[in-house]
């Protein structure tokens, strides 16, 4: 592990030039913050555009031969205030650039990667610091994975002493061209620079503290998760806990380099960790849900001796292009959990498919149901977790639908009625998460 940290700052953290400016005293607190990888400028406020959406409606209306200019006015008005705030001198020929691009028919990876391009540039020139080009050095391979080289060539062009500024969010397919990640792909280039460097810790510094043990809009002053694993997270960020980009985990968890997620604008406060093993002993780290899911159950006399009966049902499913999250079953009944946009414009032809296949003497779909995950691997061999859970619900008046959970004990889901989700989480804070 090297004496280094690297830096990932999201969109709002760089959104105008007061907000650089607490990067910039970030950087500075701390001289091991050497790695700094930055998005696009996003909202300054709730009702503001993020610079990649622009960019993306621009690419959009060119390539419908509309006239973009105006909305890309929007994108250089924002260039511009930054740098005159900021006293770094003007972009406008950068600008020229992404403009003939977009008249040009640039792909869409390429436009959209202009915010992040950009701006990595102008807070280089700001901080004085060197400016890594993103797509010289991060690659793709044929299938849109990242190419494994991307390590060594990194580590190379970050190496000897100074402060770096890469963009995040792109690098490049096997011809060279600009590719971007998905939706907020900052956090995976940041991921990628941290192994890279072979960082001590990765910080994300987005706008807020880090995660809490539930949603503040259901449970009021949820207390904050100071650790949570690897795979605790992925269990929780999967049933609505966003926080960090998805893949973001995996560059860094196979050198076990954790993650802190920090901030901008309160950088004293502790954030969250996350780590490969957590060395407290809470049992339960978060709880986290989703309403919007479907049950479809098929009931059948001897269905537990019809040999590759859920194989079949899976197939069907598979077949219509649909995944599903669960699948509980017993003696002669099984079901099957959807999200509800799996079902949506499919639901006849699928229930159509199963019964002509399978001849179930009962096919129900039922509608308006929530899982809820509640999380923690602390309830591994620990006798007594669930037994709380269930009398949470049951004094709370839960009726529970479904319940899931794998020999892993990482978490326990159960499925309730839509109108009981708000209580459910409720009543399972309060009897496994609160103090
Ligand atoms: N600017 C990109 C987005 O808005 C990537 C990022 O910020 O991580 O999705």
């Amino acid at each position: 592990m090297s004496e280094a940290i690297a830096c990932k700052f999201g969109g709002s953290s760089v959104a105008d030039a007061a907000q650089i400016g607490k990067l910039a005293a970030i950087l500075e607190a701390d001289a091991r913050r050497r790695f700094v990888v930055v998005s696009a400028p996003g909202k300054r406020m709730k009702q503001d555009e993020k610079v990649t959406d622009l960019l993306l409606k621009c690419h959009s209306m060119a390539s419908m031969h509309l006239d973009f200019r105006p909305t890309f006015e929007q994108v250089r008005e924002r260039f511009c205030s930054i740098s005159t705030d900021l006293g770094t001198g003007c972009i406008e020929a950068d600008l020229d650039a992404v403009e003939h691009g977009l008249r040009e028919g640039e792909s869409v990876d390429w436009v959209a990667s202009r915010g992040e391009h950009l701006h990595a540039r102008l807070i280089a020139s700001h901080l004085g610091a060197r400016y890594v080009e993103a797509a010289d050095l991060i690659h793709f391979d044929p299938d849109g994975r990242l190419d494994p080289r991307s390590y060594t060539l990194l580590g190379e062009a970050l190496s000897g002493g100074g402060l770096f500024v890469i963009p995040g969010f792109y690098g490049a397919g096997p011809d060279g061209r600009v590719r971007t990640f998905s939706r907020g792909g900052s956090d995976v280039t940041g991921a990628i620079v941290a192994r890279a460097v072979n960082a001590e810790v990765y910080e994300n510094w987005t706008d807020v503290s880090g995660l809490l043990k539930a949603d503040p809009r259901i449970v009021p002053d949820p207390a904050p998760i100071r650790e949570v694993t690897y795979r605790e997270l992925r269990e929780l960020s999967y049933m609505g806990a966003t926080v960090l980009h998805d893949e973001a985990v995996f560059p860094v968890r196979e050198t076990g380099i954790p993650i802190q997620i920090r901030n901008t604008n309160e950088p004293s406060d502790e954030g969250t960790r996350i780590v490969a093993t957590r060395k407290d002993s809470e049992t339960i780290v978060g709880i986290a849900g989703r309403p919007g899911f479907s049950i479809i159950t098929l009931e059948k006399a001897m269905m537990n001796q019809e040999h590759g009966f859920g194989r079949r049902v899976l197939e069907i499913l598979e077949g219509h292009g649909m995944s599903y999250e669960h699948a509980p079953s017993s003696i002669d009944s099984m079901s099957v959990v959807l999200a509800d946009e799996e079902l949506e414009g499919r639901e006849d032809e699928v229930l159509s498919d199963l019964r002509g296949t399978l001849q179930p003497d009962r096919l129900e779909v039922t509608r308006y149901l929530a899982l809820i995950a509640t999380v923690g691997q602390g309830m591994d061999h620990r006798v007594g977790v669930s037994g709380a859970l269930f009398a949470a619900l049951g004094a709370a008046r839960v009726n529970v639908r479904l319940i899931n959970q794998c020999a892993s004990e990482i978490s326990i889901i159960v499925g309730v009625a839509s109108e009981d989700y708000p209580r459910a989480i409720r009543a399972i804070y309060d009897a496994l998460a609160d103090g």
